[in-house]
């Protein structure tokens, strides 16, 4: 009993942290299958708390429309290049911690190219690392790290269960956006490990994962709503968790969005 009353209150928090639909706690006890209301009425039957009811959404119902299908060219296998012959995802993170092919090494304390299961459903790909994650070596962690925790809780996929990465894998200075040649350096790195994960869905959050993983200009706000291909793997645009920090107004679409990568997991 306590164990559901404790699961039930993490999912109105994260309902309520991600903007998600209303959710109604009857006053009173369940009604009875007779159609009678329910609880002591007969006077012998003990007093239950009602579960949350969640009322469904029109969104949850529809999956949007196709979008744009971005299939780059694989690496050369017979070429020198060490990054497409790689075979798992610790040797390309081995590749990617000796790397110098941009300016990004240069102030890097750790590099950080990714964490999960290798058999992961869902790829979630954002930006680069930030202070923390240069820090540590690992992606997403701090506060944006803790509400995408809790964003793939709310869609039952525990974060030990994806794969979790950047499109760059050194911190730019200051936090500033990667530019178009540090990407263009960095994305076989990226490409590769999606090939070996083989998700069912890709989940880019905010402008510079979309817009790599679908080789277009197109704002974040255009590429919602639909469902993107890259290399014929459903892709899902959302925003970045640290700008959900900045505008809670973008916690209800998000939720949305989430919605929808997993029902394509299925
Ligand atoms: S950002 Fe990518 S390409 Fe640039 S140094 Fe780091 S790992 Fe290499």
């Amino acid at each position: 009993m306590s164990d559901g009353r404790a699961l039930a209150r993490e999912f109105l928090e994260q309902q309520r942290l991600l903007g998600g639909d209303a959710v109604i706690l009857p006053d009173g006890p369940p009604p009875r299958a007779d159609g009678r209301s329910g609880g002591q009425a007969d006077g012998n039957t003990p007093s239950r708390s009602a579960g949350p009811v969640v009322r469904p959404s029109a969104a949850a119902t529809d999956l949007p429309r196709p979008g744009i299908s971005y299939d780059p060219p694989g690496g050369d296998l017979f070429s020198n290049d060490p990054v497409p012959q790689a075979v798992s995802l610790e040797a390309i993170a081995q590749l990617v911690a000796g790397c110098t092919k941009c300016r990004l090494c240069e102030g890097r304390r750790h590099t950080v190219p990714g964490e999960g299961a290798a058999a992961a459903r869902l790829v979630v790909v954002g930006e680069g690392p930030g202070r923390v994650e240069d820090e540590t070596g690992r992606p997403f962690v701090g506060p944006a790290g803790e509400l995408l925790t809790k964003i793939l809780g709310a869609i039952e996929l525990p974060r030990e269960r994806v794969f979790i990465c950047n499109v760059v894998k050194c911190r730019p200075p200051e936090n500033r956006l990667p530019q178009f040649d540090e990407i263009a350096a960095c994305v076989p790195y990226l490409f590769r490990q999606i090939d070996i994960v083989k998700p069912s869905v890709i989940l880019a959050m905010g402008g510079t994962a979309a817009q790599t993983l679908l080789n277009t200009k197109q704002s974040l706000g255009a590429l919602r709503n639909f469902v993107h291909r890259f290399r014929g793997i459903p892709l899902i645009v959302t925003y970045h968790p640290a700008a959900l920090l900045r505008n809670p107004n973008w916690k209800k679409p998000t939720w949305d969005d989430v919605r929808i990568a997993r029902r394509l997991i299925g």
